[in-house]
């Protein structure tokens, strides 16, 4: 089988499903109130691999990724009352209803899945259609001492009811002082300054409210993953995936939550991914240098592109994009797919076994895409081993690389690709027109003009073309 590290155990560990032939894999998904950037992106595509991975062993793969409509707090990682719900602050600021901000950025997740050759789960329970399992989990916990309600509605865990917390993040806690749930007020009513809120009490009227025993309120972001895991994937979850910052307090919290309710270890390995960084900055809309999947095409760039990027580096190392990267990328993924065209055309030949041999040990030992790409890129090169023979090779790591290596096959030349720094001036346009900005829009124009890309606006936005000019 393969390799993963698991962050709880801190080291890297045999992958044996708790069912034979049948692998449970859980993955934190997006909370739907914008749209998903690279950097979460490049966390989704984590559990993608591993399906990919799992699935070229033989093993059945069955997955859940959770929707987050409802009760994820403004301020990060917060779940003390207080804090505003992120659907309902944007629904504000867009005039739309929170169910409107909610489907549409769910629909926009999915298609940049798509976008990405991103598979998805088998389930996708939304939070908020899953209001009566977590109360239930809730009732669980409170009837076996694990949590309390208190006056006003809410309920909290006693996160000193289980004695393993920290073992995930290494924060004990011992070592958590009052307030470092993001310095919210912290509610008197609680027994314990680390304690968290599964159901927060709230006014009658308040948009995203459900009846529950201990009162009106809405459901702690922490408390959706363990119930509707638990649901979806039963009480043994071979694999839990997420950035690393969701280590805590998210995957702590769930991690109490759930092996509180079943008596049991759950998860039997947590996976996290390092973040991406844009131009040196962890990727962040807080930071304001997201790229999102719609901003790649609309620089002429696949968006799998990104995808191929990411590839090249392990997911366990912070990765620092730049439109260079990914323009290096795109040209990249451009010229295999025509080579993989021409030598789909010659005698097939049979798999270069040294070569698959190397993807699949790199990719069996944690994941270590950069040596599959290397391989790649040898092979591409390499003027004994026959083209027939490069073309099936291509063709098979394309399996678990999800790169549409094939995609050009019986098609005329794909277009060419864009000049150095294009890309970027051609996003950065496109952000300058959304923000009626014209003045900046039409220096960049003159200056894609001077670089042989030729930029008009039409009513679906605007549209370019690269003449022979710029490609020399
Ligand atoms: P959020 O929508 O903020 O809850 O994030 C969704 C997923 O993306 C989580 O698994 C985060 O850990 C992950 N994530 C957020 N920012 C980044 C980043 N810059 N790089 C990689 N993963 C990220
Ligand atoms: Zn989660």
């Amino acid at each position: 089988m393969f390799r993963l590290y698991d962050t709880r155990t801190r080291q890297v560990e045999e992958i044996r499903p708790a069912s034979r032939g049948l692998l449970r894999l859980y993955a934190c998904g997006p909370t739907v109130y914008r749209y998903a950037h690279l950097g979460n992106m490049r966390t989704y595509l984590l559990a993608d691999l591993i399906r990919r991975v799992a699935q070229r062993h033989g093993v059945t793969v069955v997955s859940c990724q959770n929707i987050t409509d409802v009760g994820h707090l403004a301020e990060d990682g917060q779940i003390d009352p207080g804090g505003e719900d992120k659907i309902l602050a944007q629904a504000r600021a867009e005039g739309r209803t929170a169910l409107e901000i909610a489907r549409g950025y769910e629909d926009a997740f999915a298609a940049d899945c798509l976008a990405l050759n991103i598979h998805p789960a088998d389930y996708r329970p939304r939070a908020s259609e899953s209001i009566g399992l977590m109360i239930d989990m809730i009732a669980k916990l409170i009837e076996t001492g694990h949590a309390y309600a208190t006056d006003g509605g809410n309920v909290y865990f006693d996160a000193r009811s289980f004695p393993g917390y920290g073992e995930l993040s290494g924060n004990s806690l011992d070592q958590l002082r009052p307030g470092h749930r993001s310095g919210g007020a912290t509610d008197p009513r609680k027994r314990f300054h680390a304690d968290w809120a599964l159901w927060k009490g709230a006014p009658e009227g308040r948009e995203l409210t459900w009846t529950a025993p201990w009162g009106t309120g809405f459901p702690g972001w922490h408390t959706e993953c363990s119930a509707m895991s638990l649901h979806f994937l039963g009480e043994v979850i071979d694999i839990h995936t997420g950035g690393i910052d969701l280590r805590f307090p998210h995957h702590e919290d769930e991690r109490a939550q759930s092996d509180s309710v079943t008596g049991h270890e759950v998860v039997r390995h947590w996976v996290h991914g390092e973040h991406l960084l844009f131009e040196g900055r962890k990727m962040a809309k807080s930071t304001g240098n997201v790229v999102l999947v719609a901003d790649l095409a609309a620089s002429g760039l696949d968006p799998l592109a990104a995808r191929l990027a990411f590839l090249e580096h392990h997911y366990r190392q912070q990765l620092n994009l730049t439109w260079e990267t990914l323009t290096a990328a795109d040209a990249t993924l451009r010229r295999w797919r025509d080579q993989v065209a021409a030598w789909a055309a010659t005698p097939s030949r049979p798999m270069c076994a040294e070569v698959t041999g190397q993807i699949a040990d790199g990719l069996d030992d944690d994941l270590d895409t950069r040596a599959a790409v290397a391989a790649l890129r040898r092979l591409e090169k390499d003027p004994e081993i026959p083209p027939g023979s490069k073309f099936e090779t291509f063709v098979h790591a394309d399996q678990v690389l999800g790169l549409d290596l094939a995609a050009d096959i019986g098609r005329a030349a794909a277009p060419p690709a864009l000049p150095g720094g294009a890309a970027q001036k051609l996003a950065e346009r496109r952000h300058a027109r959304n923000a009626s900005d014209w003045t900046t829009a039409d220096r960049l124009r003159d200056e894609l003009a001077a670089i042989g890309v030729l930029v008009s606006d039409t009513p679906d936005g605007q549209a370019w073309t690269a003449g022979r000019r710029c490609h020399g």
